[in-house]
């Protein structure tokens, strides 16, 4: 392999690119990981770039041109995007290998990937379980070996979750770092493209090339794209979130994870403060009203005439009504409906309102602990990977998984999800680090100290036969 600018020669990519196909007809079957594998595509040569020789997967709900693009609906299962997102624009110039489509909750409109119109994914650790949600495939895929690294979107904590749930590293930037545009929008004023791979700098090197300022999304943001990759922790604070440790409901293997991932870092020479949130408590509510009210505004263009699907009907409005029953699953009418009903008259004040000023409060709480440490420290997820069906009758439920994700998703700040351990019968564990807006590298580099210390975390155990070796750590 020609080391020396850290790219791959053309033939030595195909033959990457052969092996990974190989593996995805070999494992998918079982994972139901992809939804559309572009064999041909990814077969063809790619430019030459810093991400030469590398094979990414892309969330479904990014659009990529002449290729379908279905948000894991019914709705868009016909639908074949005219566009590239501009991260796909991105990865293709940078010199990336795009493999396939990956498998995801409806409109990213979940926590365990069951919520797919395409039939659930199941999780690399444990085929009984979820593999977490919305980025269901993206993190499946990574955590099997089936491609380098992958992009999924988050709302309220579909890249960090299902990458805790699946053991590898999964990278939500600040809003606004990362264009939106060519991303199926749910949330618009919460969505964010992220990033997966099963070691910290890969997903960090893959941030750095889908970064940076795009006209054609009005929130991003007018900022010289940083170099991601890790540093030192050595005087680095951490706030460690005491309170979401002590918390009821968390497994307690969890906490323990986050105590070791702790000393890790103490023992890297970064000190730990305590910090709180108070407001963050009640993060889930005004979650679950800010995201439904959004998304019933986003999804109103799924009319049946625009995109997608539609239903013959008798007249128009027959028709409209036809093509949604038809076109959505139950969670996201649940949710249109629900965003529907708190934007109506006489609502708006009692709930968007409200909820809109828990999320300056949330902010505020940020501030202040930004004050005495760098990098908050807390669990990614109150438990490990739960079992397929275990949740799907109810909502609460699994909105309640998403406890310690959406606060950071709600203020807009940077996070990432790493693993720190596993249970006793193999289910991995993660940290999260949350870094004040556009301080991605802080959470980064605390994520690689982890990884230092407690890994590498490799692919599952299950799938490590014949697996492509490192790009990142070879050719850095
Ligand atoms: N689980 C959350 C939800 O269902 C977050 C989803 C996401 O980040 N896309 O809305």
């Amino acid at each position: 392999m020609n080391r020396r600018n850290g790219l791959q020669t053309p033939s030595e990519g195909t033959a990457r690119t052969r092996r990974y196909l190989d593996r995805i007809a070999r494992h998918d079957g079982e994972l139901n990981a992809f939804l559309h594998v572009d064999g041909e595509g990814a077969l063809a040569p790619a430019a030459p770039g810093p991400l030469s020789g590398w094979v990414v997967a892309v969330k479904d709900n990014i659009c990529t041109r002449g290729q379908k693009t279905t948000c894991g609906s019914n709705m868009l299962a016909n639908f074949v995007s005219p566009y590239d997102a501009h991260v796909v624009t991105r990865l293709r110039a940078n010199g990336a290998t795009l493999i396939g489509k990956t498998n995801l909750d409806e409109f990213a409109m979940g926590s365990s990937g069951e919520n797919s119109a395409f039939g659930a994914t199941r999780n690399p650790h444990d085929l009984a379980r979820v593999p977490g949600g919305s980025s269901s495939g993206s993190a499946a895929a990574v955590a099997a070996g089936l491609c380098d690294a992958a992009l999924g979107s988050d709302t309220g904590g579909s890249v960090r979750q299902p990458a805790a749930f699946c053991g590898v590293t999964g990278i939500k930037p600040t809003h606004g770092r990362v264009s939106r545009y060519g991303l199926v929008a749910f949330a618009s004023s919460l969505d964010q493209i992220g990033t997966l791979a099963r070691d910290v700098r890969s997903a960090a090197t893959l941030l750095t090339a889908i970064s940076g300022h795009d006209p054609r999304d009005a929130t991003s943001a007018s900022r010289a794209v940083d170099d991601f990759a890790p540093q030192g922790v050595r005087g680095l604070r951490i706030g460690v979130l005491k309170g979401d440790l002590e918390r009821e409901g968390n497994d307690e293997r969890v906490v323990a994870g986050i105590q070791r991932a702790a000393k890790a870092l103490e023992a890297e020479g970064a000190t730990l403060v305590d910090v709180a949130l108070p407001s963050a408590a009640h993060a889930v509510s005004a979650y679950y009203l800010i995201a439904p009210c959004e998304a019933s505004s986003n999804l109103a263009r799924f009319d049946g005439i625009r995109y997608g699907a539609r239903a013959s009907a008798a007249d128009l409005r027959a028709t409209y009504e036809e093509t949604r029953a038809r076109g959505f699953g139950p969670e996201v009418k649940r949710r249109i409906m629900l965003g529907t009903y708190a934007l109506s008259s006489g609502y708006y004040d009692a709930y968007y309102l409200r909820a809109q000023k828990l999320r300056t409060l949330i902010r505020r709480d940020y501030e202040s602990a930004f004050a005495s440490c760098d990098v908050i420290l807390g669990p990614t997820a109150p438990a490990p990977a739960f079992s397929l069906g275990e949740r799907t009758d109810d909502p609460l439920s699994m909105y309640l998984a998403d406890i310690y994700t959406l606060p950071a998703s709600l203020a807009g700040l940077p996070a990432i999800s790493t693993p720190c351990g596993f249970t006793e019968d193999g289910l991995p564990l993660a940290a999260q680090f949350v870094a004040p807006a556009f301080e991605e590298r802080l959470a980064i580099s605390a994520a690689a100290a982890i990884e230092r210390s407690l890994g590498p975390f490799d692919v599952a155990p299950r799938y490590a036969d014949g697996l492509p070796r490192s790009l990142s750590a070879g050719a850095a």
